[in-house]
């Protein structure tokens, strides 16, 4: 059977957040929004465990966006005066914390959903953190002066946290760098040697618990909001953003790579560049709500087999599902599983 995991996040339930939102309003507050969230992750992972997904994660029900949950337990940043800043290139506008002193991390940051996740499943668990430089992207800078030594002052604190992870029993650690898709070079020249600063010593202290950990990364064309859906519009036909970093990728010590793939444009000969590395295809949309079929699901894993041997291959979503509609992600994780066991029928395994 192709193993089958979602690329990170899932919609908030109604009585958690407002819905529909990537930068959600939570509905409770205190101790009762952090039972909330728990509340809300088991209801995730008995979606997951009950479409048959065999990687479960916590569908990042405790963050109000996948890269501000991390910072708020940063020490250096200051959240009350916000600047408007330009991210990804400009692509948005958006109003960000500024780092004004050195980085620190105050404490754990995903302890307790992580801690929550493995004892609520039997199953391999994923968990999401941003990645540096992505990071870098989405924060103004009034202290380092320098993007690549901003990057690898997050990349330490990411790594502190990652090692809790670890403690905590979490399988797969997974830093999501839709940036390395706007800053190509970037990501060649450092940003994939930040990301293994932030998985450095992972293996040994899985290795001291008697167990591995695998390291991923995630790199998407964005969530399927308009301002993405509008630059994707720009990229022509075909998108070969993935060409300068996939190599790079394949010589570092990453185990696992998440991309996109159906209704993009990438080349699919692409991922025969991650030669070595789990892929994890994405053979489900999430910039449209319509559910993918099983046979188009099981049509897109046989597309990657020509450039993916079928034991490095994982099927995925393209990105996270977090503003979708609820009842539309739960047919869209159905349908991931569903194809992924036609493709087994067809293709083996
Ligand atoms: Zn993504």
């Amino acid at each position: 059977m192709f193993r089958t995991a979602i690329a990170g996040s899932l919609p908030k339930p109604a009585w958690l957040a407002e819905t529909h939102k990537l930068w959600p309003r939570w509905k409770a507050a205190g101790d009762d929004l952090a039972q909330a969230k728990l509340d809300a992750t088991l209801v995730w992972i008995k979606e997951q465990e009950d479409a048959g997904l065999s990687v479960i994660g916590d569908g990042e029900q405790s963050r109000q966006h996948f890269v501000h949950g991390f910072l708020e337990k940063v020490e250096g940043i200051d959240f009350e005066h916000k600047v408007e800043m330009g991210i990804r290139n400009d692509r948005y506008k958006a109003m960000v914390p500024q780092v004004v002193a050195p980085l620190r991390l105050t404490g754990r940051v995903h302890q307790a959903e992580a801690r929550f996740l493995r004892e609520h499943t039997t199953r391999l668990t994923k968990f999401t953190l941003p990645g540096p430089m992505t990071i870098v992207d989405t924060v103004a800078d009034r202290f380092y002066g320098d993007r690549v030594k901003m990057a690898f002052a997050f990349a330490e604190l990411l790594n502190q946290e990652a090692l809790g992870l670890v403690e905590d029993g979490i399988d797969i650690i997974q830093f999501d760098e839709p940036a390395f898709n706007v800053y190509m070079a970037d990501a060649a020249a450092w940003g994939v040697q930040a990301l293994e600063r932030a998985c450095q010593g992972l293996k040994e202290a899985a290795a001291v618990r008697g167990r591995t950990v695998k390291t991923a990364v995630h790199i998407c064309y964005g969530y399927g909001i308009q301002a993405n859906i509008d630059w994707k519009k720009t990229l022509g036909d075909q998108w070969r953003q993935y060409e300068q970093v996939f190599p790079v990728l394949a010589a570092s010590s990453l185990d696992q790579v998440s991309l996109e793939c159906i209704h993009s444009h990438v080349p699919p000969e692409l991922m025969a560049l991650l030669k070595g590395k789990d892929v994890m295809v994405g053979v489900i949309d999430v910039a449209s709500d319509t559910v993918e079929s099983p046979e188009e699901v099981a049509d897109t894993i046989g597309r990657a087999l020509q450039f993916v041997p079928a034991h490095h291959l994982v099927a995925c979503t393209n990105c996270g599902l977090a503003p979708m509609d609820r009842v539309v992600a739960e047919a869209k994780l159905r349908a991931l599983a569903r194809g992924a066991m036609l493709a087994t029928e067809r293709y083996g395994a």
